[in-house]
């Protein structure tokens, strides 16, 4: 499983729809200052169902939509797709490749879309348990990360541990079953 593109439109300093695509094996993004390099990771973590603005360097979530610059006027939504390859079937799905996406509209109406179809966040959640992708995975590991994980409470620590042992979907499953 690899990524294989990221397609932005309207999301933060991305007003144009813009592909990124990738190869499976290493790829750097260079630039300026400021020129939007977080902003493609921040892209990832907001496609797989952040809903912490704070973690997306916002104040609030409509803080992701493009917000006009001096001669460009605001957009009404934001949308993300990323795009992984799926042939070796390490998502629990059918599919070879798999795409989510997500929008969201200045009204704060927002939605999720896997292959295309309508879903909610929790059948995204559910395809990256114990995959290290989800928004709680160690796939995307941001400025100041290994200080936390380093600093943080064992609890903390350990959940990392369960998502890498690949048990997070089981201790889920024990937990909504005992709510019942
Ligand atoms: P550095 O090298 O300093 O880390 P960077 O390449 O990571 O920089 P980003 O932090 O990704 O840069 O991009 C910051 C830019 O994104 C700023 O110019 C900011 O104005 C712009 N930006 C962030 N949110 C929005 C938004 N909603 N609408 C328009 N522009 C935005
Ligand atoms: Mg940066």
């Amino acid at each position: 499983m690899y990524l294989k593109s990221i397609e932005v439109q309207g999301f933060k300093s991305f007003a144009n729809k813009i592909l990124f695509q990738f190869h499976n094996g290493i790829t750097g993004i260079v630039g300026p200052n400021g020129s939007g390099k977080s902003n493609v990771a921040d892209a990832v973590r907001w496609v797989l169902g952040e809903q912490r603005a704070k973690q997306l360097r916002g104040g609030n979530m409509q803080d992701v939509i493009f917000s006009g610059t001096e001669n460009r006027k605001p957009l009404s939504y934001a949308s993300v797709a990323i795009t992984l390859d799926n042939s070796d079937h390490q998502l629990p799905v059918d599919f070879s490749e798999v795409t989510v996406t997500r929008k969201i509209y200045r009204s704060g109406e927002s939605e999720y879309l896997l292959n295309g179809s309508a879903c909610r966040l929790k059948d995204i959640n559910e395809l990256f348990y114990d995959t290290g992708i989800g928004k709680e995975g160690y796939s995307i590991i941001g400025q100041g990360q290994i200080d936390k994980i380093l600093s943080g409470k064992p609890e903390e620590r350990r959940e990392l541990f369960d998502e890498a042992a690949g048990i997070v979907k089981f201790k889920r499953r024990k937990n909504a079953s005992l709510k019942k």
